[in-house]
């Protein structure tokens, strides 16, 4: 989150980057129906500048025009939108077993998709050959490798901590960007679906808890449009979290921890419930019901918690678990009614609009974010 207080002024350089983001930003919410006209009224900025950006833009491939609009007396409008064609940007996901790789285009859509296992100890090199394999297959410019990775991912871009990965102070972005050439970005794997969501909101300042639940438990927070991660990026790591709510031994080996009755395997009874082939099986076997209630009623008081401590009542549910019908979605909603009907009320809960491919876009998505200023807008329109 930035800084309520203004610390300095700004640079030329600034003020320029600043605009040309916004102007990126204008574009890519007006999918093709905006001219250099209305982004001096919607940026208000003056004709000089935006027609300065616009051409410097252009000349990076960033943008096109795209056709004419209607005239309203005089030449008819040159409309612009990003360029679908020219650039890719890669979003990376890391689970237990291997990894999923998406090429997304600059507009968010997602282009070529594969999932790959991979032994821990080869994922690096398997990495790296996917990102090659699909870069050499795209006939794009690659801008950026966006990597979701379940742990904490520090302000150095280092993966602080990560229990699935068993590693700690973890260099992968530096890594991969040497191997690779292309920049690396690495973001936690829930607030890469909390990051898609608020591409996917018609709210520009949307508030929400992304929940993932795949093979370990997290959450991504969004509060009024800005992704919110704590003084040492540790917001949200909630697998572990106890909330007094069950006595069941988690793999950890504590009892209680919200993972061990909110885990894909948990959910649906079968060890190895994400089994990743190319051809994308992915969510082995079924929602087993009396563990679909028993996850309802922790994560009800989960998100219980959430809303009395920070009043975030929209909760969007992402991955793998998308892919097993509503019944946990209808658990938890039964649970948050049963233990305050007026509470019960207030709360929305669904699965992600993306399924489990949110965490691939989000990923792609920061990326973008990092390199670009650039936030889609993936809301339907
Ligand atoms: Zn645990």
């Amino acid at each position: 989150m930035k800084s309520l207080r203004t610390t300095g002024k700004a640079t030329p350089s600034e003020v320029r980057a600043v605009n040309r983001r916004l102007l990126l930003q204008h574009i890519g919410q007006g999918r093709g129906r905006i001219s250099r006209a209305d982004l001096v009224r919607l940026a208000a900025l003056n004709t000089a500048t935006v027609s300065g950006l616009v051409s410097e833009l252009l000349e990076q491939g960033l943008i096109r025009e795209v056709g004419f609009g209607p005239s309203v007396g005089g030449k008819p409008p040159i409309l612009l939108d990003l360029d679908r064609e020219l650039f890719a940007v890669l979003g990376v996901q890391l689970i237990r077993d291997g990894f999923r790789i998406a090429a997304v285009s600059l507009r968010g859509e997602i282009i070529e998709q594969h999932d790959e296992l991979c032994d821990p100890d080869r994922m690096i090199d398997g990495i790296v050959i996917a990102v090659q394999k699909i870069a050499g297959s795209l006939e794009r410019t690659v801008l950026a490798v966006g990597v979701a990775v379940p742990g904490i991912v520090d302000h150095r871009g280092l993966v602080a901590r990560s229990v699935l990965l068993q590693r700690t102070e973890f260099d992968l972005g530096g890594i991969l960007h040497e191997r690779l050439g292309y920049p690396v970005h690495l973001i936690n794997d829930s607030d890469a679906c909390a990051l898609a969501e608020v591409a996917l909101s018609e709210d520009p300042a949307p508030t929400l808890l992304a929940l993932y639940l795949g093979d370990g438990v997290g959450a991504g927070l969004v509060l009024s449009g800005a992704l919110f991660q704590g003084e040492t990026f540790g917001a949200g790591e909630i697998g572990h979290l106890n909330l007094r709510t069950h006595a069941i031994t988690c793999e950890c080996g504590r009892k209680g921890c919200i993972e061990a009755v909110a885990r894909i395997s948990v959910l649906t009874g079968q060890p190895q419930a994400l089994q990743l082939t190319p051809r994308g099986e992915r969510v082995v076997g079924s929602l087993d019901d009396e563990a679909a209630e028993r996850a309802g009623r922790n994560i009800a008081a989960l998100l219980e918690l959430v809303y009395e401590l920070i009043d975030v009542r929209r909760t969007v549910i992402c991955g793998p678990v998308c892919a097993l019908g509503p019944g946990l979605l209808e658990h938890i909603r039964a649970a948050l009614d049963d233990n305050d009907p007026y509470l019960g009320g207030r709360f929305t809960v669904e699965y992600s609009r993306l399924g489990w491919d949110g965490t691939l876009i989000g990923a792609a998505a920061s990326a973008v974010h990092v390199e670009l200023g650039l936030l889609w807008s993936l809301a339907e329109s």
